[in-house]
């Protein structure tokens, strides 16, 4: 095959380093078949590493925490009071108009399911075949439309229009980036056209959130759900925040203590939102680390996670397009402004063999497989699966290389 040197494949575009520093940044991994390399997180869309700051955070709350909501002691008064404030943080992270509702939940999986079951009874959803499946198997289950996307977004915004004008939906759910090629529709076309028919917004900010600023009441969407594991805090948190209307009225995601008001052994009068979506003892400590992570982000100049993950983009695109063989997966030609998350193909090579080199012999960590997105992926034309690169604060353009490197050592190799 081709002799690659690395000089054909070194993108011209400027380099950057670490915006915001995270815990284990310097892990080394043992290579095959032998030495050791500093680790490259290049999957940070499946999950990103916690900030220094989220850290910091939770070793100070960890000795104070206590029951939340419950207790007279001082400890059970400064949980609640940590617990209430990174709500209020995590609202304002996003934000949240005035009579928005944050519910601390675990995941945007369980935030989405939560909000499907709130759609009032009878009313329709409508959704695209390209959502994460978290984003879209709630709805299915509740007997949504599930759209077609088009081979352009020009073409997809007209198909949703004619769509909203032919039935009347209540809702309609929308990645806010595709965790795939971190593409989305243009929000602010999609809620124009929903609030037209009268239908409200759901963002699935999985993808979306940690890695732009994103404001409720700018977009106008309705709700937005959200990853703390995706936004450099631990696992185990997360948060839908919109409309308290229908969160009030729904039933309570879980029966239990916290969610009430009032209990005889014949009736309960539920709490109204939040709490009355967050029976039992909440995550306290990840909701403390997720309001750090909230405000690290926050704190960055305007602009600045934008343009570095932009950058990092830009050297990963030109970078892969110079490698014979590999190709770029997009869902549309005339998106913009895709997030850092590439999705991509080695010709004549399995992404899981691919993946398992670029770790094995190069410490580079990568996703491959079918990114819970079966239905894109077979959109796509790819549906045994692919390889996916991921770049977030911590990310350097010496990261990048390194993939760039070890893809073309692969290709030299011969798959
Ligand atoms: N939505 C998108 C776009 C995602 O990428 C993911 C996770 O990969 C999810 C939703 C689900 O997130 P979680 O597994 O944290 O619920």
């Amino acid at each position: 095959g081709a002799v690659l040197s690395r000089s054909d494949v070194r993108p011209a575009v400027l380099t950057a380093g670490p915006l915001l520093p995270v815990v284990g940044a310097d892990t080394e991994v043992p290579l095959v078949p032998s030495g050791r390399a500093r680790y490259v997180n290049l999957d940070t869309a499946a999950s990103t590493p916690a900030l220094v700051a989220v850290a910091e955070r939770v070793a100070e709350a960890l000795p104070l925490y206590a029951s939340v909501h419950r207790g007279a002691g001082y400890l059970s008064q400064v949980s609640t009071a940590l617990y209430e404030s990174a709500r209020d943080t995590v609202a304002g992270f996003v934000g949240a108009r005035a009579d928005d509702v944050c519910v601390l939940t675990r995941n945007t999986t369980d935030a989405l399911n939560l909000l499907a079951g709130c759609v009032p009874p009878g009313r329709r959803v409508l959704v695209l075949d390209c959502e994460h499946h978290a984003d879209l198997l709630p709805w299915q289950r509740r007997g949504a439309t599930v759209l077609p996307t088009r081979a352009t977004v020009t073409a997809t915004l007209r198909d949703l229009g004619a769509e909203l004008a032919r039935d009347r939906y209540a809702l309609v759910a929308v990645t806010g980036a595709s965790n795939v090629t971190g593409e989305a529709l243009p929000l602010a076309d999609v809620v124009a056209l929903a609030h037209a028919a009268g239908a409200r917004v759901a963002v699935d900010g999985a993808q979306l959130v940690p890695h732009r600023r994103f404001s409720l009441a700018a977009t106008g969407a309705d709700y937005v759900a959200l990853s703390g594991h995706k936004l450099y805090a631990p696992y185990g948190v997360g948060a839908l925040v919109g409309r308290r209307d229908w969160l009030d009225a729904a039933p309570p995601y879980l029966a239990g203590g916290g969610a009430v008001h009032d209990v005889t052994v014949e009736a309960t009068t539920w709490a109204t939102a939040p709490h009355r979506h967050e029976g039992g003892s909440p995550n306290v400590l990840g909701a403390v680390a997720l309001a750090a992570a909230c405000a690290a982000l926050s704190g960055l100049p305007e602009g600045a996670l934008e343009a570095h993950e932009a950058q990092l983009r830009a050297r990963l695109e030109e970078g892969l397009d110079a490698l014979p063989g590999v190709r770029r997966l997009r869902i549309w030609p005339d998106s913009t402004a895709p997030t850092g998350v590439v999705g991509f193909t080695v010709e004549g090579a399995d992404p899981g063999l691919v993946a398992a080199c670029l770790s094995a012999e190069h410490g580079i960590g990568v996703r491959d497989g079918r990114f819970c997105a079966h239905p894109l992926l077979a959109r796509l034309g790819v549906p045994q699966g692919a390889l996916r690169a991921s770049v977030g604060v911590a990310t350097t353009s010496a990261d990048v290389d390194r993939l760039l490197d070890g893809l073309a050592a692969f290709l030299c190799s011969g798959p």
